[in-house]
């Protein structure tokens, strides 16, 4: 298993020598190595067992160092970044060289962000160079909102944890790319499109699609559970499934395993449950896990997309 702390010295010392450290963020917990060596983030896709197309965010501390990594900005990132950093939104923008192809699998753009959680804000100050940093869970897998799921899935292959208690947001970043001036969202997170539409007016969103490979996280089957999931009207499902676990939005089901991700219907804070509750059914002595959409507007739209995907047969 691997060590649990909040020493961000020890943290700096481990990546400085390439090493791979789990580091806390708002959304979920990051596996992250310096994205300017090759080898290191070599080591988070063998981890992670991801496939090489699929590309890593990398994470820095200011806006000011953005020009280190990125050639051109345009006018709506500056206007997303002022208002949302440090934060769950992540821009796509054009590289320059000193970010290795292996981090964006060969696309010329990145995807950068600066994250909002105080220890990795620290980290990321005492070093010189960007953290790339997926999120810290097996390839396809629910992603981890504390140091333990960490711990649990990859704590024999990486030697510390930096524990920052539970993500706040708890779902993983919007992701939103600038193809000719005109704003498309490729992932649905942290950040609702009705803020990112407050700031710079009306966006596209791409659809969930099975196969994408501008962005490959779209990948259907991504933040899956082990055990079946089934969504739609839980009354129903009750009826006629047996040893089930219930996720519903509000409603107490009075059934032995079922977690209300938020009783006074908050969809922000149904979004920091959502993937502990998966977990937790996930491993409980149940046959299937039954749940519901949620309202489809703020955060709901992600929590939504992450049902839909986490509900599709492998
Ligand atoms: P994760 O941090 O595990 O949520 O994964 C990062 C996700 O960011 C990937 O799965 C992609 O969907 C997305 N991404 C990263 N870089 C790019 C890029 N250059 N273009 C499009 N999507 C990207
Ligand atoms: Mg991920």
């Amino acid at each position: 298993m691997a060590e649990l702390g909040d020493d961000i010295k020890h943290a700096k010392r481990l990546l400085d020598q390439n090493k791979l450290v789990a580091i806390p963020t708002e959304t979920v917990y990051g596996l992250a190595a310096n994205a300017t060596n090759s080898a290191a983030v070599t080591q988070i896709f063998k981890t992670k067992k991801r496939p090489s197309f699929d590309p890593l965010i990398i994470h820095i501390h200011s806006f000011e160092q953005l020009s280190e990594y990125i050639i051109n900005i345009p006018e709506k990132a500056k206007l997303l970044a002022d208002r949302f950093w440090p934060g769950a939104l992540t821009l796509l923008l054009q590289k320059k060289d000193i970010i290795p192809d292996i981090v964006t699998s060969g696309l010329d753009t990145v995807a950068i962000r600066i994250p909002n959680h105080p220890l990795t804000l620290e980290l990321l100050k005492s070093i010189s160079y960007p953290l790339a940093a997926p999120s810290a869970n097996p390839f396809g897998y629910i992603s981890p909102t504390t140091a333990i799921h960490v711990n649990d899935q990859l704590g024999n292959n990486i030697d510390y944890i930096l524990d920052g208690g539970t993500c706040e947001v708890g779902i993983e970043s919007t992701i939103i790319g600038f193809d000719n001036d005109h704003p498309t969202v490729h992932r649905l997170g942290g950040v609702s499109i009705e803020k990112i539409e407050s700031i710079i007016g009306k966006v596209d969103v791409k659809a969930l699609s099975s196969s994408n490979p501008v962005a490959p996280g779209m990948l259907q089957n991504h933040y899956s559970p082990k055990k079946k999931l089934i969504i739609g009207d839980i009354d129903e499902l009750l009826q006629k499934h047996n040893n089930v676990g219930v996720i519903s939005f509000q409603k107490d089901y009075k059934v032995q395993h079922q977690i209300q991700l938020s009783k006074t219907g908050n969809l922000d804070e149904a979004a920091q449950c959502l993937f502990g509750a998966l977990r937790k059914l996930d491993n409980e002595n149940i046959s299937i896990i039954i749940s519901e959409y949620v309202p489809n507007h703020g955060l709901g739209r992600a929590i939504n997309d992450r049902l839909k995907r986490a509900a599709i047969e492998q």
